[in-house]
This record gives C-alpha cells, structure tokens and sequence, in this order.
C-alpha cells in the first residue's frame, strides 16, 4: 500500500487545491470510534465525518445491508423504476420527525440538495419570494445555499453572484448577544423580518436548531418557538435544517424536539444513511403534495443501495437506543470540557454535539489561533476534531454515538493536555 507522504505528494498534483483536508495521512480502515491510517498509526474519532458516522463507521449492519442490495440491484433510478426501500425510507422519516400532522417526504443525494429542495416546495407552495436566514447560518455550498450561508471565507469568496430573495436576521447567540433572551432574540429577528421583509412576502423562515459550522450556538430557550409561532402566524413555512443535529446527535431523533417545535419542513443527511450519501425533505403533505409531478427528484436520489444503508442505520439507532447513548455521550464530556475550557471560554451543546468557544481573557474576544493550535495538538496527539465558528474559535465534538467511555475519556485527555499546552 502506498505510504501517506507518497499519496499526498499524487494528490497536490491530481486533485483541486480547493478542495481541503484536515489531517494529511491517509485512512487504511475505520470502525467505532476509531480511524486508522495506512501506517498504521490510530485516531480517536470526535468528528464522524462531520457528524455522518452515527452509528460507527462500517457498522455491520449498515455493512450487510449493502451487500445485500448491491447483489440484488444497484440503479434503476426511482423516477424510472420504482423500489421499496425508497418507500419505507420515506416512511421512517414520516415517522420520526417531529409533528403528528399528515407528511410526505422526497430523497435527494446531500444536505445542500435537500435545502434547496426545501425552499423549492415552500416557494411553490406559498406562491411567495423571500427566505429568511439567520447570522451564522450554514446551509451548504451550492449557489442558492451558498446565498443561505453567512460565512464568506471559505464557502461564499469569490463564488457569487448569489441567489435573490435571501433575507439575514439576527441569531440567538447567548455568548454574544448581550444577555437576550429568547423571546427578546426572537423579537429582534422578527422586527426585521417585519420592516425590511414583511411577512406576507416570506415563503420560508430556515433555521438549524442547533448552528452547526457556525459555532454550534445554542439558541436561548423560547427563540426557536417564538419564530415557529411567527412563522405560524404569518403563513410562511418554517424549514427546520436538522441535517448535521439529527438522527439522535443531541439525545432525541432532531433537535427540535428539545423546545417542542414543530416544524413545517424537516431536511436531513449527514447521520442518516450510516456513511452513504442520502438526504431527505421530510414534511406537511399540503406543503410536499402542493409540487406537481415531474417537479422534484434527481438521477440519483434515493439510491437503492443508500437506501438500504439508511434503512440499518435507522435500525441501529433503534435497536441500540442511541438517542440514549447521545445523552449519556453529553453527561460524561459536558463536566469534562467545564474542566478543560479556560476562564472565559464558554462550553455548549448536546448530546454529542458539543463544542468549546475559544475567547480571549475578556471573555468575548475570539481566540482563533489558539483553537487551531489546540486542534493541531490534538491531531498530533491522535484525536480527530474539528472546529468551526464565524470567527474560528470553535472547537467542535462529534464522535460516533457507539464510542465507547473508555475512548470518550482517552479523547478527553488529550483535549486536556491541548488545552494546557496553548496557552
Ligand atoms: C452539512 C450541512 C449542510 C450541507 O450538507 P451537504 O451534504 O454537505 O451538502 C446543510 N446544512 C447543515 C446544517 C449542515 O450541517
């Protein structure tokens, strides 16, 4: 097999600057909470592929069930040949996202295309123009999620123009927004979306309710139900973005859950098809049934074989009771990272979406060179994480919901030893 070093060398030469990497070996085989490289040398996994891995990578029963259908068939394309595990794939979306109200869901290839799908159908079925976002947002990197996106460097420099009818308004972001709370946040976006948009123009109010590459902010309680109840009342859809909180990472099935909102549309990915590329638009069958036919779908939307992924991984999580896991993951990493994280630095999350902000001794100020140092030690160290954040000051954690304590704790030291190294 050829070495890291001799593979990276192929890669500058072969594959686009553009496209980036965090650590430079190469993997030879991952599974649990572990990733080996071609040397040989170990990580432990806090980053699940950004939050795909949920239930471990190569999961047996993920493993199998591809097996199986890729004997059987590999592409029909559902839009030509219809398949069952489309259908049931469907069913268990219905099934665990929030809202007892009749859905229909749709199968796309990634979360961005399930986003703009989402905005689609909410354009479509309202007859209305404008989207409103939020500050920090991220919702992907194709020209209308790019527009949904806040962050210019990296997604956005240089790769406009942007899609029209994107509207921002201010985030809950308890750390920086000077105490609001909830309600109060939600008043402040609200104002705007009244007065430079208005309301009877909002086809769709997109959030993440929990921000993913934007810090993993955790809105302050009543912000997510008081814009739903906006939403509501203004007859725009309320698109909740669960794609990297959902499938059991906070400690329920999505996010929303944690402040009982209901959501009009639901996009997942990441989490939910157990490694392989599949995402959804989950929601009111008013909203979905509104699309004629013909209007949403894709070559490869849905694939059988992801489907079959998705279908063991839903399973998995079932079976093992990972949404439990996620909040024993939080219970055992919350009071470890209090005790890391420096004065000032603030931990948040849940479940096993965790993160600690980086910020100067005035307890504001973003510390990003010492969260990228901190990352770089860990990796040295043999733990994968990630950071993320507007400002780069965010460490983020996101092992695989079947890690087991004992790794937990390794990670944990070795965070901990990052930690008291950088300052
Ligand atoms: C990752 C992510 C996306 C984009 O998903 P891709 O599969 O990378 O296109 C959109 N929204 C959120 C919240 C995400 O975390």
């Amino acid at each position: 097999m050829p070495s890291s070093g001799e593979v990276h060398k192929r890669r500058t030469a072969a594959v686009a600057r553009g496209v980036s990497s965090v650590i430079t070996s190469y993997v030879d085989s991952a599974a649990g909470g572990h990733v080996r490289d071609v040397e040989g040398r170990e990580w432990i996994d806090f980053a699940s592929g950004i939050a795909v891995t949920t239930v471990g990578n190569s999961a047996p029963r993920v493993v199998e069930a591809i097996r199986a259908q890729a004997e059987r068939f590999t592409h029909t394309c559902f839009m030509v040949a219809p398949y069952e595990s489309y259908v049931a794939v469907c069913e268990q979306l219905i099934a665990l996202t929030p809202g007892a109200f009749e859905k229909r869901a749709a199968l796309v290839n990634s979360g961005a295309e399930a986003v703009e799908n989402a905005v689609k159908i909410a354009r479509h079925a309202t007859g209305r123009p404008a989207v409103v976002v939020f500050d920090h947002a991220y919702h992907g990197r194709t020209n209308l999620t790019m527009a949904l996106t806040a962050k210019n460097m990296p997604y956005k420099h240089r790769f406009g123009p942007f899609a029209p009818e994107i509207y921002r308004v201010p985030m809950s972001y308890p750390l920086r927004d000077g105490g609001l709370t909830g309600p109060e946040a939600a008043m402040r976006a609200i104002d705007v979306i009244d007065k430079q948009v208005g309301g009877p123009n909002v086809a769709a109010v997109l959030i993440e309710p929990i921000q993913g590459e934007g810090g993993f902010v955790v809105p302050a309680p009543g912000f997510l139900p008081a814009i739903a109840a906006w939403a509501r009342a203004a007859s725009a859809v309320l698109i909740a973005d669960e794609i990297q909180t959902g499938f059991c990472r906070t400690g329920h099935w999505f996010a929303s859950e944690h402040e009982g909102i209901e959501p009009d549309l639901v996009t997942t990915a990441k989490g939910m098809g157990g490694g392989l590329p599949i995402a959804g638009v989950t929601g009111r069958a008013d909203l979905m049934d509104a699309v004629h036919p013909g209007g949403l779908g894709g070559t490869y939307g849905g694939n059988p074989i992801a489907c079959a992924a998705a279908l063991a991984a839903i399973d998995t999580m079932r079976d093992l009771d990972l949404c439990a896991a996620a909040r024993g993951i939080e219970q055992q990493m919350l009071p470890a990272l209090r005790a890391i994280a420096p004065p000032g630095c603030e931990v948040r999350g849940r479940g096993a979406m965790l993160a600690l902000e980086f910020v100067q001794p005035d307890g504001r100020t973003p510390d990003a060179a010492r969260t990228a140092a901190v990352a770089r030690a860990c990796h040295e160290a043999g733990l994968l994480v990630l950071t993320c954040g507007t400002y780069g000051n965010v460490l983020r954690f996101l092992p695989p919901l079947v890690i087991s304590s004992a790794d937990l704790a390794r990670g944990l030291s070795i965070v901990a030893a990052a930690v008291e190294q950088s300052h």
